[in-house]
């Protein structure tokens, strides 16, 4: 198994406790760049076996943690992919994946504030599955095999702008700089007794909003592998965020305030702790 995280801008892999710069470890200068190191995933369950005899960086609760892919060509997301997010949401259940993307320059790491866009700021928690290994018309079947790992995301979106217009088109409202923090780390599959039933959570000011597990999606990590590969290629570091269960706040009536606290959670992966700020 390996932990994969992105530290003072270079790979870094997780123990328990410490971090340990992947090129340090390895040897190999080109592994530096974490998007390298997904594109190279299956080395990195050897690299892992070497952190025992390896001189960690330092303590993972002193380091500040980037986004574990800083750099994906592509991030899709899918919505309305719990069906009781599509009936808290009064919208139908979709007939395919309903797919919209948030631009990369949108992804901040774990700990990262979330600039306020406005008002009307919703959280998402979601599992994020991270692509290994690129390719066109990968069959649900073969989708695991395509995955280099699983991490942790928000999909933060301000519900005016996505709403906005007949039909309305999601991407912008989802795309405002900080509105993706992932992490802590790309987690390998191994790390997972099941892959598809993965529980996550997230609360806003210590308050309990969301609490679920993956094997409640409508469509599968596999399923949507295999509906974006039959339109697009798929390309090593290419992430998805797979869905938001019910509890969002627009549900709620209630949405996010400066000073207030997002803490997300999800079993294996760990968390993220987000505070949100004023423009
Ligand atoms: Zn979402």
């Amino acid at each position: 198994m390996f932990r994969l995280a992105h530290i003072n801008g270079r790979a870094a892999l997780l123990d328990a406790t410490h971090w340990f710069d992947l090129a340090g470890v390895t040897g190999d200068q080109s592994l530096a760049d974490p998007m390298v190191a997904i594109a190279r995933h299956a080395e990195l369950h050897i690299a892992h076996d070497a952190l025992a005899s390896a001189t960690p960086g330092g303590a993972i609760a002193e380091a500040r943690l980037g986004a574990c892919v800083p750099r994906p060509e592509k991030v899709f997301a899918i919505g309305l992919n719990y069906r009781s997010h599509a009936e808290e949401s009064g919208m139908a259940i979709p007939p395919a994946p309903m797919t919209f993307t948030k631009f990369p320059t949108c992804l901040v790491g774990p700990t990262d504030d979330i600039v306020l866009s406005g008002a009307f700021v919703d959280w998402e928690v979601e599992l994020v599955a991270v692509i290994g290994t690129g390719g066109r018309h990968i069959s649900r079947d073969a989708a695991w095999s395509h995955v280099a790992g699983l991490t942790l995301g928000q999909d933060i979106s301000d519900r005016v702008v996505q709403m906005t217009g007949a039909p309305a088109q999601f991407s912008m409202g989802k795309s405002f700089d900080t509105f993706g923090p992932i992490g802590p780390a790309v987690v390998s599959l191994d790390a997972f007794p099941d892959p598809d039933n993965v529980g996550l959570w997230c609360d806003v000011a210590g308050e309990r909003m969301q609490d679920a597990r993956t094997d409640d999606l409508i469509f599968s990590v596999p399923e949507i592998i295999e509906y974006l590969s039959a339109i697009c290629t798929l390309t090593a570091g290419d992430i998805i965020f797979t869905g938001t269960p019910s509890g969002v706040g627009g549900s709620r009536g209630r949405f996010l305030a400066e000073g207030e606290t997002i803490d997300s959670g999800a079993e294996i992966i760990g968390s993220l702790h987000n505070r949100c700020v004023a423009p």
